[in-house]
């Protein structure tokens, strides 16, 4: 999603436009200098589009005088921002206190734009004008308060953001997909064959839906669904088909095509480095992840004695994996299958407002800061979701994060939001 930067000196009504632009009807913020302002970044919207915006106003400790956190302000939204809202009084214009802040806007890459903002009449909108001189383009005479002229700002917004990224979380209606994958012998076809009672009349009455031919429509818990290159499953020529290249080639596509993994493991073997390695495909591909342990049945005391002491060992870097024991053979909690895959899906689509990302975030920050590295901190400025499926998130920052430190944000976000049987990326973005 993109974010939309706020920068201007205190008082020109930078609160207010946020508002405005959030569509928020409340007390209108009174921007006092000096006053710990909401560093909080709102989710807004205009025609369709969904965009961040962010108030800078409050990223100026360090500043002594004025200039400089304007400064500041500037070079932070330049960093962080894919469009710049610089804002002016229009019955004041440009100070010298703006001039350093004018200059790295001008340099800068990143679309600005110049709003005239306390434009409450046509005769203050005569002297906005003579802002062209700043060389940040047409200002935009607007009153904050009274709402005149927001609408054509937010028009000149939407044309400075970046192309919109093509929708691929408007999936087609229609089964979730699901690929079934694990090393030879683990059950998947025995797995298979508890679901494909009903799977022709399925395929028959799902009118409309277009399947892949190698692809199988099932019936799991009550619902249909499709079941990703089964083809290879079905036929059991003699030995397991192909070689094992070819399997495992097999099997990264099935993992591809699908929404979410059930990866097999066999209960009565230990976890091998082929199953590692199926579950780091899932991984990598950023798919939603069942791990269903099958032949539960074959499970006595001094087996689970093992299962218990190492699983979670093996599994360490995947503990928000969502974990099954089960049984093809005896159709022991097979009815566990549906729900989980379900939740897996449910985290991976799951979108975090960024008001409420950030209102986490800023009380996290609080209680346990990046260490002190050379003599500073790194500081976390904000964050935003950049996208779903699975849930991928963007940290702003004044500095790269230690590795330790990024491990612990990801760690407190699974404690807070959940996203069990989803992996999760964090990136961060640093200011330069
Ligand atoms: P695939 O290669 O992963 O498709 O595995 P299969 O479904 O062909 O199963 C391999 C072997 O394991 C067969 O002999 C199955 O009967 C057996 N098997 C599958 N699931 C279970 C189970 O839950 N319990 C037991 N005891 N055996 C199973």
């Amino acid at each position: 999603q993109p974010v939309v930067a706020v920068v201007g000196r205190p008082n020109v009504g930078k609160s207010t436009l946020v508002n405005r632009i959030i569509g928020r009807r409340q007390a209108v913020v009174e921007d006092i200098p000096g006053v710990t302002r909401d560093r909080v970044p709102y989710d807004a919207q205009w025609n369709g589009r969904s965009f961040t915006v962010v108030d800078t106003g409050g990223w100026e400790p360090d500043a002594r005088d004025r200039a400089a956190a304007i400064a500041a302000q500037a070079e932070i939204a330049v960093a962080t921002a894919d469009v710049v809202l610089f804002v002016v009084d229009a019955m004041v214009g440009s100070t010298d206190v703006d001039e350093a802040a004018v200059k790295m806007l001008r340099r800068s890459a990143k679309p600005v734009i110049l709003v005239a903002n306390k434009t409450d009449n046509t005769a203050i909108e005569m002297e906005a004008t003579s802002l062209w001189s700043l060389g940040l383009g047409e200002p935009y005479p607007v009153s904050a308060l009274h709402g005149r002229g927001s609408g054509e700002l937010l028009d000149a917004i939407m044309d400075a953001l970046p192309e919109a990224p093509k929708i691929v979380e408007n999936r087609p209606r229609g089964p979730r997909r699901v690929a079934l994958v694990g090393r030879p012998n683990v059950g998947k076809s025995s797995l298979l064959n508890r679901f494909s009672g009903e799977e022709r009349a399925v395929v028959d009455s799902v009118a409309g839906t277009t399947v892949d031919p190698v692809d199988s429509l099932v019936q799991i818990g009550g619902e249909t669904w499709q079941l990703v290159d089964t083809a290879g499953l079905r036929k059991r020529v003699g030995k397991a088909s192909g070689t094992e290249y070819y399997a495992s080639l097999r099997t990264a596509s099935a993992i591809e095509a699908a929404e979410v993994a059930v990866v097999l493991l066999d209960s009565s073997e230990v976890i091998s480095e082929q199953d590692q390695r199926i579950l780091s495909m899932v991984v990598e591909a950023g798919r939603a992840l069942v791990i269903a342990f099958n032949k539960w049945d074959l499970v006595d005391a001094d087996r689970r004695y093992y299962l218990d002491k190492e699983i979670d060992r093996e599994l360490r870097r995947i503990p928000w994996a969502i974990r099954l024991n089960l049984s093809a053979q005896t159709g022991r909690a097979v009815d566990k299958l549906a729900p989980a895959l379900r939740k897996a899906l449910a985290s991976w689509e799951t979108r975090v407002p960024t008001a409420q990302l950030n209102q986490w975030l800023t009380a996290l920050v609080q209680a346990t800061p990046h260490p002190v590295r050379g003599g500073r901190a790194p500081k976390i400025l904000f964050a935003t979701q950049a996208g779903v499926a699975p849930p991928r998130f963007v940290l702003f920052t004044t500095a790269p994060l230690d590795a330790g430190y990024q491990r612990f944000v990801e760690r407190k976000l699974r404690e807070e939001f959940g996203f069990e049987g989803s992996p999760v990326e964090i990136s961060v973005r640093p200011r330069k």
